[in-house]
């Protein structure tokens, strides 16, 4: 510490310019154009390492020539004026920066070359025949796609082709999870869906009010599929021969004609998500639901088209009330957040740009069928958001069921607390329908198909390896909201209590087992 500060001392000494007593420290003047030379040997000798004898003076005698060369190492023109210095640095201001640029440009250049790929345009590509012109076959005599167009594309795609094939039905969550972590080098993989884009479903609500740009929620499914070296076809599963392992599925051709072919599988996964529920309600035709970016676009459009329309000088009150009244049904978590949105862009950002009047105008109601909104969470979440919906003056109307929807009015009937069913009318220039999800038909179809092994109507069931029951044992997967895991408790109480008995030395065939369920 010591000899820090002591060097710390002797380095200020040096630094510091030469002080003669009764002088001023400031460097001698002669006139003005020797003035800029001293005034830089002045500065040069403030941080140039000196001796002590320079240090005690000798500066003074040394010409500014000499300090530059010492500090450029190069020779300076003698004798200039400072318009020719100017002109001097200038020069060699602009030579430096057109080199910097120069080689900036020249790396872009390199770079760039890097970036393309081949070109294939002039290359023979070889493309098998049967990929071209499939054989016909299966129940219905369709073309089978055992070869896919792109199988020779590459050696990394060649060599996958004669791997076992795992078919992929959807691009959702379940499908790109499973696509995210697959080993490339063990499946000839192709996915199928109708949506050619993996789409972020939590940040839709915040789609359809714009405060999230579409093309930000969604990323193509082939860029995915490409990691894995796989295939995709934008097509609809429609059926599975279970017993012939193949995928029955549907597009329309450019024609706009529906065509049908059937996709082969050693391995296949059913992840085709669900469907909104209808609850049986009429007039859902009056609704708008929110599962896909088209949903989203439609309701941006319609919340937009209404309060134009209720700006016009020939919309009476009435109708200004009814084009503001937003109507959710569904108190579960895609209604709650698509309620919170909205409020926020009638509030927020609305006033700032449309007549105040319709501030006024506007309300939100939230039709839920239990007793409280998000009723399958927990109790401290329900209520918090019961509490900010109530401040934000977000209508909550519990234990109400909606009965029919017609374009301009929602009809529902309300419980009350004496238990008194009261049917009520809303009108309405808005209704989202998010009242939960049900099977898709492809998943009612294979159910049927499978008959007595799948007896959830909601889901198709799989066991705990997530195999779909009534299948050969790992052909068949599912996964995502079309599955739901069988996990049969008293099956295996059963089967444990039999083993019990057996080995007490009883016969578990002609035991008897007795269950007592007891009230909570
Ligand atoms: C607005 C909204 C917000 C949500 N927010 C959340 C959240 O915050 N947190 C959360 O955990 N969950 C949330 N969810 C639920 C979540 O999105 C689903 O649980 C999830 O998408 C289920 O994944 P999946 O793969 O089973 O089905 P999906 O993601 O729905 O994907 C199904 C895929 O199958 C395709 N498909 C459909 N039919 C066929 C067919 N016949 N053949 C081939 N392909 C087919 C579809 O095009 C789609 O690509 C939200 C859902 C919505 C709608």
């Amino acid at each position: 510490m010591l000899r820090l500060a002591t060097s710390g001392r002797i380095a200020r000494a040096r630094l510091s310019p030469p002080i003669i007593a009764g002088t001023k420290p400031t460097p001698p003047c002669l006139n003005a154009k020797q003035s800029v030379f001293n005034a830089r040997t002045y500065r040069s000798n403030c941080w140039r390492p000196q001796n002590g004898l320079s240090a005690r003076g000798t500066q003074h005698k040394t010409t500014s020539h000499q300090i530059i060369r010492y500090v450029s190492g190069k020779p300076l023109p003698q004798s200039r004026s400072w318009l020719l210095n100017l002109l001097y640095r200038t020069a060699a201001l602009f030579g430096g920066s057109i080199l910097v640029i120069g080689v900036g440009v020249v790396g872009f250049f390199i770079y760039d070359s890097t970036t393309y790929r081949e070109d294939l345009s002039h290359q023979d590509i070889q493309v098998s025949e049967i990929a071209l012109c499939p054989r016909k076959g299966g129940p219905k005599n369709l073309p089978i796609a055992e070869v896919q167009i792109d199988d020779d594309d590459c050696s990394e795609m060649q060599r996958q082709k004669n791997k076992p094939k795992l078919v992929i039905l959807g691009g959702g969550w379940g499908s790109v999870a499973l696509l995210k972590t697959l080993n490339p080098d063990q499946f000839h993989i192709t996915v199928v869906s109708p949506t050619n884009y993996f789409l972020f479903t939590p940040m839709l609500p915040s789609a359809t009010v714009g405060t999230l740009e579409f093309r930000s929620l969604v990323e193509p499914i082939r860029r995915i599929v490409t990691r894995v070296k796989g295939h995709f076809m934008r097509a609809t599963a429609e059926n599975i021969e279970f017993s012939e392992k193949l995928v029955e599925c549907s597009q329309k051709d450019a024609n706009g004609n529906e065509v049908r072919f059937y996709l082969p599988y050693d391995k296949l996964v059913i992840g085709v998500g669900s469907t909104t529920n209808p609850h049986g309600v009429k007039g859902l035709e009056n609704c708008h639901f929110l599962k896909d970016i088209d949903d989203a676009q439609n309701i941006r459009n319609h919340i937009m088209t209404n309060l134009e329309y209720a700006c016009l000088p020939t919309t009476s009150d009435e109708e200004r009330k009814r084009l503001l009244s937003f109507v959710v049904s569904g108190g579960g978590p895609t209604g709650v957040e698509f309620a919170a949105e909205i409020f926020d862009l009638l509030n927020e950002d609305i006033t700032a740009h449309f007549p105040k009047l319709l501030r006024n105008e506007i309300s939100v109601h939230l039709i839920q069928s239990r007793g409280h909104i998000l009723n399958t969470y927990d109790e401290a979440v329900s209520k918090y958001a019961e509490e900010r919906f109530a401040h934000d003056q977000v209508d909550i109307l519990t234990n109400s069921r909606v009965k029919e929807v017609t374009p301009d009015k929602i009809i529902f009937t309300q419980k009350g607390e004496n238990g008194e069913t009261v049917t009520k009318e809303l009108p309405m220039g808005f209704c989202l329908w998010s009242t939960g999800v049900a099977q898709t038909d492809f998943c009612k179809r294979i159910s049927a198909a499978l008959g007595t092994s799948q007896r959830n109507t909601h889901a198709l069931e799989t066991d705990t390896h997530l195999r779909l029951n009534g299948t050969p044992l790992g052909d068949v997967y599912a996964i995502g909201d079309c599955a739901t895991v069988q996990n049969n408790v008293a099956d295996h109480l059963v089967t444990f209590l039999r083993t019990l008995a057996w080995e007490k030395g009883k016969d578990p065939e002609t035991s008897e087992y007795i269950f007592y369920t007891c009230p909570l």
